[in-house]
């Protein structure tokens, strides 16, 4: 449970992160796009609720929440736009959770207090252009250089490359090796020559968050940045701060549908067609049930995985790996179904009129694509089942 000393009882903090959500986040929805990022005083807001340090141990300076306190906050704070979240995000369930498993003691040390108070923002850069799906594809080079590795290569779809502090870069160190062989991961400070993010190009959806190229361009890490000291485990932390990343991702499928449920419902009460309210007619009313259905199934489906992932830390056995890319595929693939059936009951408004709906129809179709597509998490469900049955 929950013992930082700002935030002693759970239960208060989820109180306090759902009115912050209803108060201050989706008030400040619409200043998403115009001001194309998430205005400074709401990350500020963020910072102090301890959002950016929900995953981070106490003894670094986080709020120290199980993954079911993590799951049950995600579902509060993305009944806003997952814009906000994305600006938290992949400092909380990728970076640190890399850095928290593999980095040695010094790096923890230097790192996570700053992540945790949301001084710095790690960016996680794995993508390149012909490394997406296959990411053991990746190009990117470190060469070693007395006490330096020398860094080559490109990223892609970094998601906070332009607000990063720091980022977590897998490169390979092995000249010739294939696959998961000879990557590792580095600790690069945004600044460090050689390292920049690209301009941010327009998304279908999450107006306001920014993920870009980033070009890598002889740039001298550092040998005590290698993360843990040991070259080759690149993947491995990349693929540990995946797995917390995909939970989250599957209790923001549950939080964005319950938001559209909420506006869908909302017009359903308030629109007219035939002189009654069109939530009146049951065909309005199936909609509305099977979006409920779901949202409900993928909620049940994520919290029980959530309780698992921490059994399996608690115990340190492996991580529940096919139900929580099960918890990632239905959770988004449930979020499209809602988002598509919000919009049908929107009518001509939810195409035509800015509105929550049209805006969640448009970010919601991120989630089926990145933390690992639909067919990746549909792979490794049945090359679990295969296993073992
Ligand atoms: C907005 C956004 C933010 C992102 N943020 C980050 C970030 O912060 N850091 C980062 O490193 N990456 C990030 N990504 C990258 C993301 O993880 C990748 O886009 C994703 O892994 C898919 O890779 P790809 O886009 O190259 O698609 P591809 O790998 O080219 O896949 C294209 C299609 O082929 C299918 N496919 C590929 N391989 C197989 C296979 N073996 N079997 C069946 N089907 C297959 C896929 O399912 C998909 O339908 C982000 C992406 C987006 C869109």
């Amino acid at each position: 449970m929950l013992s930082s000393p700002r935030f002693n009882d759970f239960t208060a903090y989820l109180a306090a992160i759902e009115r912050f959500t209803d108060e201050e986040l989706i008030p400040a929805e619409p200043r998403l796009e115009t001001e194309d990022c998430v205005p400074e005083e709401i990350t500020q807001r963020m910072r102090e609720l301890g959002l950016f340090g929900i995953s981070i141990p106490e003894e670094y300076g986080g709020l120290a929440c199980t993954q079911e306190e993590q799951v049950l906050l995600t579902i509060a704070f993305t009944r806003a736009s997952a814009v906000f979240r994305s600006r938290f995000s992949t400092t909380i369930g990728l970076t640190s959770q890399a850095i928290l498993d593999f980095a040695t003691e010094a790096q923890k040390r230097e790192w996570l207090p700053r992540m945790a108070s949301g001084e710095v923002t790690g960016a996680f850069a794995l993508t390149e252009p012909e490394a997406g799906t296959d990411a053991g594809g990746l190009k990117t080079t470190a060469v070693r250089d007395g006490g330096h590795y020398v860094l080559n290569g490109m990223k892609r779809y970094i998601t906070n490359a332009p607000e990063a502090d720091l980022f977590l870069v897998m490169a390979r160190t092995e000249a010739g090796s294939t696959g998961s062989r000879g990557v590792s991961a580095f600790l690069v400070k945004a600044g460090t020559p050689g390292i920049e993010p690209l301009p941010a190009p327009p998304l279908l959806g999450l107006r306001g968050s920014h993920s870009t190229e980033i070009r890598i361009q002889n740039c001298r890490v550092p040998a005590e940045n290698l993360v843990g000291g040991v070259e080759g485990r690149g993947l491995n932390a990349a693929l540990r701060g995946i797995n917390s990343a995909r939970t989250h991702v599957a209790a923001t499928c549950v939080g964005q549908a319950i938001r559209l449920i909420a506006e869908a419902v909302a017009h359903a009460r308030k629109r007219q067609q035939f002189g009654q309210p069109i939530g009146e007619f049951q065909l309005v009313q199936g909609m509305l049930a099977e979006m409920q259905a779901d949202m409900l199934a993928a909620k049940a489906l994520v919290l029980d995985v959530a309780r698992a992932f921490d059994r399996a830390v608690e115990s340190g056995t492996p991580l529940p790996f096919p139900d929580i890319a099960a918890a990632k595929y239905f959770g988004s693939e449930m979020v499209c179904r809602v988002a598509d059936r919000a919009v049908q009951i929107m009518g001509g408004a939810g195409y035509i009129e800015d509105n929550a709906i049209t805006r969640m129809y448009r970010d919601v179709r991120l989630f089926r694509l990145f933390e690992g597509t639909s067919q990746i998490q549909q792979q490794q469900i049945a090359k679990a089942m295969l296993r073992t049955g």
